[in-house]
């Protein structure tokens, strides 16, 4: 599954579009998913619906694939996520993102729903899948460790989301004001070394023996970052989270040892400065959040380029990896022969249909 079908490119992104189900299903829009494509058929009468640019009433996408309001987790994680997984297994980085304003369903992509079994998301699956591999490949004699990181950026600084677990200590309750303030927290230093591999300082890394284990991590994390999240804001969700599932295997009478990581993205709400009305230090934060995501998509655009450019021009195709916190995070796990998947999530009611747009436009930017 992981291996790239003849024809298919291997470093090619791709990309997927979700809409969360609503009650009040928006009548702007269509997925005809056979082929991929939406087009979004906004009336005349809507337009108050629409930013100020957006005067045309007829938008047009394509993507890799469509996941309408009835998609399953399972289908979502087996085709979004599968072959980034099977990669991983194979000892090569991958990364898989959810992009799309807040409310749209990114972390129920990512992490899952809290109430039903059949509502895990992408992380709890792909930890399943992998620890399948880890045991039966310990049965035959071979080795696989599994660590676990979490790590949050907020306004361009990184955070251990599992900082204290480690220690036994508390959680980041101590984050919550008339205690410890965020930035009193170790930040994240990013170092790269000569072979361009990314090493992260003041970042937890946990050994995992069980899925039970990771899992169980995936929650502190959680916890960790809901206190901070209620902390800071209530309705939005301002920060990057990465959770890292890192491997070390080791066949039976082999001397080789495969190292590899696939991270698993919660980028911050894409929605735009205007409509949050944030003044201040909202402000500051948005213009980060906006920023960052730009340079993400900079760093998609330009893997792309390279990807279809040949010899010399390739080589010398510059990825600007280094403009945000998150695209250096992640620059030695996108592009090339990592797996790469971005999910972008929509909500599928009518008052969010420029949003909606300015997500497909991201989106297909990088498609
Ligand atoms: P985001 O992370 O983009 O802000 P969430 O993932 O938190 O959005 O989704 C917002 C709400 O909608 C949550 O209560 C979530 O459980 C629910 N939700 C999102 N997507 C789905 C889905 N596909 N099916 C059912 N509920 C969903
Ligand atoms: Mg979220």
């Amino acid at each position: 599954d992981g291996a790239p079908k003849s024809g298919e490119r291997s470093d090619h992104i791709r990309v997927f579009l979700r809409v969360r189900p609503t009650r009040r299903p928006s009548g702007f829009f269509g997925l005809d998913e056979e082929s991929g494509s939406v087009r979004f058929d906004v009336p005349p009468d809507a337009a108050g619906l629409m930013g100020p640019n957006n005067t045309r009433s007829q938008y047009d996408f394509r993507f890799d694939g469509l996941f309408g309001m009835t998609a399953r987790q399972e289908d979502v994680f087996e085709r979004v996520a599968g072959p980034a997984v099977a990669n991983a297994l194979a000892g090569y980085n991958a990364t898989i993102f959810a992009y799309g304003q807040t409310g749209s369903g990114k972390t129920f992509t990512i992490t899952g729903g809290p109430q039903r079994y059949e509502d895990r998301g992408i992380i709890p699956r792909a930890l399943q899948r992998i620890f399948q591999q880890c045991d039966a490949s310990r049965k035959a004699g071979g080795q696989a460790t599994v660590w676990i990181s979490y790590l949050e950026v907020y306004n361009e600084v990184g955070y251990d989301l599992l900082e204290d677990s480690a220690t036994g200590g508390h959680s980041r309750a101590g984050t919550v004001p008339g205690t410890k303030a965020l930035e009193e927290l170790p930040r994240v230093t990013v170092r790269e070394d000569e072979y361009g591999n990314v090493h992260l300082g003041n970042l937890s890394l946990h050994r995992a023996e069980s899925e039970e284990e990771a899992l169980n991590l995936l929650f502190q994390g959680d916890t960790n970052r809901a206190i901070c999240e209620t902390a800071m804001n209530p309705v939005s969700s301002r920060s990057h989270c990465v959770f890292t599932i890192s491997l070390e295997q080791r066949e039976e009478g082999s001397p080789v040892v495969r190292r590899s990581k696939l991270h698993l993205v919660d980028l911050a709400g894409s929605e735009r400065v205007h409509k949050t009305g944030a003044t201040g230090s909202l402000f500051r934060e948005a213009t980060h959040i906006n920023s960052s995501l730009l340079a993400l998509r900079r760093v998609i655009d330009s893997l792309h380029e390279r990807s279809v450019r040949r010899g010399a021009a390739r080589q010398h195709t510059h990825v600007p990896y280094r403009d945000s916190t998150i695209t250096s995070v992640l620059r030695d796990s996108l592009g090339g022969n990592c797996k790469t998947a971005v999910v972008a999530t929509v909500s599928g009611e009518a008052s969010n249909t420029d949003e909606s747009i300015s997500t497909c436009r991201f989106a297909q930017g990088v498609a």
